[in-house]
């Protein structure tokens, strides 16, 4: 059955569009079915937030391109053509700017060409929704700067605007309106991670995501959906979802810690949800949560040996190679798994992570532990959908890409996990620092998190200790080392691909994997980077140079957060991870052009259908796979005007 699947559906511009599998679902029990329904829908409920937190025209943008594309009645061909490549890029995009390089990206036409389009889909039908006594060309006069100019708004976050510039007029997200980070200078905010902040002559006013407040109508429909999730829910999972209503409502600080507190207490139920303002990378201080809607659940199989590091964290925590007044005496409750995702929305999908870690807030990390998953089925549709000449071009030698090809996919997982469970959950901030991480290193935090938890992952995984947990077989160990540190420094090559323009990385992750391959080159003797035939390869030539480089960098990394000292953090990223040669970008985005590899993925999700009897009950929720990015995101667009869209009438069943 899994042989003939379709995981690479097609490509739009750099763009993969995949298909994700959710093979358990159909065999779970009927209860937790029915609860996974409700929980979708909240997910569901909750998309266009985040598309209004991209940009404050991007549900405006996105009306007009989905009228055009469903009402396509006597459009130009070509123009057609062009709205539906934007379109679909907009769609896996959540909005008008590339998720990895923050950037915008433009529709090619005209502004005529624009108004006739739009104007067409209304005299077939489509309605748009106008400012009052607006026509179709003044709609489109408003956004069409958005739409067609690269230069207006060109980046969703800048963290790095450069020298007097202002990260936050330079950064065109919604999550502010007006506001220059000197202004908060001397500004409390109460609720710093769900609201949006604007300054109205001069006074700043946060206004609350909440029940009442801003993003009501969302955020009622999604408690909707969580009440009706509640009957079917453990005891322990319906107190998280109780809270999570509570913080809803309230919007208060106090609510969040108690809802993240109650979900992170949550250890055993086999479904759960991860819905809320959660991820803060999209703000480039650091601070406002990105709406998403994450349902999984367990991976039973997977999870075996995730479990197995994380019963031995502390074993690790013992062992890591910094400063003894950073090690957490005791590593409280550190759970994961591997999860099968059911749906992912807003700031987690259609572009997704491979492993999340949970909750951000250090204090109840430190006090409660934090959950910690893989998404297996979203790894394995990644490796499924990889063209094999992505590991032959940027392999030094034959064997480098057969082992890629043996090890990559499981070398990969098993780096995913251990950055989650052992790299995050890990350190402790120094005595007598008493502010958290996030607001001593500003804009700095993420990479520098991020790169903690990569090099404990990095650091570890030749240890022998994975093979006497029996998660890594000991007569394959050292290739997967060689196969996991071969990846990692090609991977500093190949992610150039994704930022086409300009000369400097955005993106958190990406910053810190520069960051430690290029330190590791200037450190160590475990990198070298060679030419053949005019292109560049990096070689990992010295697995025990990079051990014990990753290890150093470790060292250093940790005491940055555990310090909290931004002037260090700053100077590492500025030299090793922002920066790079557009030369040498350039060599690489024609070696992937020429061979059509993709730069980034964006995922179809499966689609849940709940079948009722007579009475209403649902008696059964079943699972299929769109295979088609146009038909999921129409389908949930519509799903945001009317709840029934999901739910054939009682007839039709
Ligand atoms: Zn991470």
């Amino acid at each position: 059955m899994t042989s003939d699947r379709r995981y690479l559906l097609e490509r739009v511009d750099d763009a993969a569009v995949v298909q994700l599998y959710a093979d358990g679902f159909a065999s779970l029990p009927l209860r937790e079915k029915v609860l996974t329904w409700h929980l979708y829908l909240a997910a569901l409920s909750g998309r266009d937030i985040y598309y209004d937190q991209r940009h404050e025209l991007g549900l405006e943008m996105r009306a007009v391109l989905e009228a055009i594309v469903t009402h396509p009645e006597g459009i130009d061909g070509k123009v057609l053509q062009e709205v539906r490549r934007y379109t679909k890029l907009f769609w896996i995009n959540s909005g008008p700017y590339n998720n990895v390089t923050a950037r915008k990206f433009v529709l090619r036409l005209t502004k005529q060409e624009l108004v006739d389009a739009a104007a067409a889909a209304v005299r077939s039908g489509a309605e748009l929704s106008r400012r009052r006594n607006e026509s179709v060309e003044q709609l489109i006069d408003r956004l069409a700067p958005m739409f067609l100019d690269a230069s207006v708004d060109p980046t969703v976050t800048n963290k790095t605007p450069g020298q007097g510039r202002d990260i936050l007029k330079e950064s065109a997200n919604n999550l502010y309106s007006g506001v220059n980070a000197s202004h908060l200078e001397h500004f409390t905010e109460r609720y710093g991670l769900n609201s949006r902040l604007t300054a109205d002559n001069g006074r700043l006013v946060e206004e609350v995501y909440r029940i009442g407040g801003r993003y009501d109508r969302e955020i009622r429909r999604i408690v909707g959906h969580l009440r009706d999730a509640l009957p079917f829910a453990t005891s322990s999972m319906a107190d998280a979802i109780r809270a999570l209503i509570r913080f809803y409502e309230t919007g208060e600080d106090a609510d969040r810690v108690a809802y993240d507190i109650a979900w992170v207490r949550d250890q055993e139920s086999p479904v759960d949800t991860i819905n809320g303002f959660i991820e803060v990378y999209m703000d480039p201080r650091g601070v406002k949560g990105a709406w998403e809607g994450i349902v999984s659940y367990v991976n039973e199989a997977k999870t075996k040996d995730i479990q197995a590091l994380a019963a031995n964290a502390q074993w690790f925590e013992d062992r890591m190679p910094w400063d003894a007044r950073f090690r957490k005496p005791d590593v409280a409750g550190v759970t994961a798994r591997a999860i099968e995702v059911v749906v992912e929305t807003g700031d987690s999908g259609p572009v997704t992570a491979v492993g999340i870690n949970l909750p951000n807030d250090q204090a109840i990390r430190e006090k409660y532990g934090s959950k910690s998953v893989s998404l297996a089925n979203v790894s394995e549709a990644y490796e499924r959908s990889t063209p094999e000449a992505m590991r032959v071009e940027f392999s030094w030698s034959r064997e480098e890409a057969e082992r890629a090809k043996a090890w990559g996919g499981f070398a990969q997982e098993l780096t995913t996990a251990m950055h989650e469970v052992i790299g995050h959950g890990s350190g402790r901030m120094a005595p007598g620092v008493t502010e958290p991480p996030h607001r001593l290193l500003g804009e700095q935090y993420s990479s520098i998190e991020e790169a903690r938890a990569d090099l404990v992952a990095l650091y570890f995984l030749p240890d022998a200790k994975l093979v006497e947990l029996g998660i890594v077989p000991a007569d394959s160990h050292e290739q997967i080392v060689a196969t996991e540190y071969e990846y990692y420094v090609r991977n500093a090559l190949v992610q150039l691909r994704r930022v086409r323009e300009g000369t400097q990385i955005e993106e958190d992750h990406m910053r810190n994997r520069q960051m430690i391959v290029n330190w590791l080159r200037a450190h160590t003797s475990a990198v070298e980077a060679r030419q053949r035939d005019g292109n560049t390869y990096y070689v990992m030539v010295d697995a025990a140079a990079f051990r014990e480089g990753a290890g150093r960098l470790l060292a250093e990394v940790q005491r940055i957060k555990g310090e909290g000292d931004l002037a260090a953090a700053r100077d590492l990223f500025e030299t090793y991870g922002v920066h790079f040669d557009p030369a040498l970008r350039d060599e690489i985005v024609a070696r992937v052009d020429r061979l059509k590899l993709p730069s980034y993925t964006g995922f179809v999700m499966p689609r849940l259908a709940a079948r009722r009897d007579e009475s209403g009950t649902i008696v059964d929720v079943e699972i299929s796979y769109p295979c088609d990015l146009e038909t999921q995101m129409l389908e949930y667009s519509a799903f945001a005007r009317r709840d029934d869209v999901l739910e054939p009438p009682t007839a039709a069943r």
